[in-house]
């Protein structure tokens, strides 16, 4: 669809943009990074244009295509996918044995905006941050953001900086991790002369780890790694009596969402410097000069920014049919969140959410090279997920269970989303530390993978 790489380090342009994993888990592991662990996205975007120059993949690349159908002939054992080129509106058509569909997550052209009272009526400037233009001029201006996750918590320290004032409205509190951007052991060893890739596979290692334990601790003992979150917003404010409540003290268990990572403390520095004014408060309606809250505050604003999240898109918006029938997605169950009952000799990569997205596009890579390798060893034309015998009477239920992991965007979408069943080989776990073991050690002549080893050709001319 894009005219150049990225995804999503090419739609956001908001000031401050960056990740919010750190680089060395969230970056390639074939590829070092020797950048800070916390990375702008012009430093992601540059990185990724250094692994398409050195592995060569620019010719393989179409870029300005969007894909508008993929369907699937059971007798060709063939997808096609068309597609409308944007430089001259031509339709296009690929035809593939496999499909690979890394189409991200979201709706890259439409976020989620509320359909908030009295829009029309506001006369200051209004965006989304997916759609934040980089020309906008905010220095001097008062700013008031809407939301309280990654985005909100990425853009308010940018905006603080030259921005007269910023509001920033929640509805309710998210947690914030503060850490220096920094990793002291890659440090360590480049100044001992480690060579860079030792230091990206042993820092990747080191950060996995340290965050599989918080992530178990946080599930045992929310209570106590919250304090610890506590106490790092007062080292790095300087501030022993901060205030949690009740802006920083949210409703779900630490964890249930994507902890915002908050370098050097940089939002609660600009909440203690003043130039941050937290409101926890539901938007009532917008006004000419800003909006009001449920509990009557007038909140006056030059530029209102909505950091309300994204919409959910299943398969990138792209309807997709089996032998001429439409796919409904929430009617396939999903094999380990990336095959689909149905859907055959296709993959989804769907990543974390709790570490870093790409720690799955790593293995899922891994995953699709061993399947297809086993497929031509067994001459298999066609591979399908099915349900076993033992799972015929499984319960199927929606694809994530609403109190493991519920960010907004997900809990809006979740009727787009295959179903799950409760026995691991039909969840989408989000289970980093469970599936680096699970998925390398898959049994691909499991009964669930269903071959088809009659080539089509031949089917075809059997009488039917
Ligand atoms: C601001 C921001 C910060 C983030 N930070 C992190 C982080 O630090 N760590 C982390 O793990 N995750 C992070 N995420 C989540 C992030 O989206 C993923 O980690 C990762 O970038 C997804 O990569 P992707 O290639 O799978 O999908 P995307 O980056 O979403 O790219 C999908 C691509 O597919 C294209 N596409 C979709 N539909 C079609 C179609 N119909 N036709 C043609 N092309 C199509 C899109 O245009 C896009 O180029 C962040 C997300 C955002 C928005």
């Amino acid at each position: 669809m894009k005219d150049t790489f990225g995804g999503t380090w090419e739609t956001h342009k908001y000031p401050g943009v960056r990740s919010d994993s750190d680089l060395y888990t969230f970056g390639y592991r074939f590829k070092p990074w020797v950048g800070t662990p916390i990375a702008s996205g012009q430093a992601i975007l540059d990185y990724m244009g250094e692994v398409i120059e050195e592995n060569g993949i620019a010719p393989h690349i179409r870029y300005g295509h969007r894909i508008t159908k993929a369907s699937w002939d059971s007798k060709a054992n063939l997808w096609t996918v068309e597609a409308v080129r944007a430089s001259n509106g031509a339709a296009v058509t690929f035809t593939a044995n496999f499909l690979w569909m890394c189409q991200g997550y979201y709706d890259h052209e439409k976020p989620h905006i509320p359909d908030w009272p009295g829009m029309d009526s506001y006369k200051g400037r209004f965006i989304h941050a997916q759609l934040w233009d980089p020309s906008i001029d905010y220095s001097g201006k008062r700013i008031l953001v809407i939301g309280s996750g990654a985005t909100a918590a990425t853009v308010i320290p940018a905006f603080a900086e030259k921005a007269a004032h910023v509001t920033m409205l929640q509805r309710s509190p998210t947690y914030f991790y503060c850490s220096e951007n920094k990793n002291e052991l890659a440090d360590r060893l480049r100044e001992i002369g480690i060579d860079e890739p030792t230091i990206h596979r042993v820092v990747r290692a080191q950060i996995m780890h340290d965050g599989g334990r918080l992530s178990g601790r946080a599930l045992k003992e929310p209570d106590v790694v919250f304090e610890e979150l506590k106490t790092l917003v007062r080292k790095f404010t300087g501030v022993e009596d901060f205030s949690f409540e009740p802006h920083f003290t949210p409703k779900y268990r630490v964890w249930q969402q994507r902890l915002a990572f908050c370098p050097e403390g940089d939002i609660f520095k600009a909440a203690v410097a003043g130039k941050l004014t937290v409101m926890t408060d539901t938007l009532e309606t917008f006004t000419e000069k800003g909006v009001r809250t449920s509990s009557g505050e007038e909140i006056e604003a030059d530029i209102i920014v909505a950091a309300t999240g994204f919409n959910m898109l299943m398969m990138g918006g792209i309807p997709f049919y089996v032998d001429g029938k439409e796919v409904d997605w929430h009617e396939t169950v999903n094999y380990r969140g990336m095959m689909f009952t149905g859907v055959p000799n296709m993959v989804w990569v769907m990543g974390y959410f709790r570490a870093s997205w790409t720690l799955r596009v790593d293995m899922l890579g891994d995953f699709v090279c061993n399947l297809l390798n086993h497929m031509d060893k067994k001459g298999a034309k066609r591979v399908d997920v099915a349900l076993r015998a033992e799972d015929r009477a499984m319960q199927l239920l929606d694809w994530i269970e609403a109190d493991n992991f519920n960010p907004g965007y997900l809990m809006r979408g979740i009727k787009l989303l295959p179903k799950r069943g409760d026995k691991p080989e039909w969840r989408h776990n989000q289970d980093y530390w469970t599936e680096r073991h699970e998925i390398p050690a898959t049994d691909l002549d499991g009964e669930e993978f269903v071959y088809d080893c009659v080539d089509a050709k031949q089917r075809q001319t059997e009488p039917v």
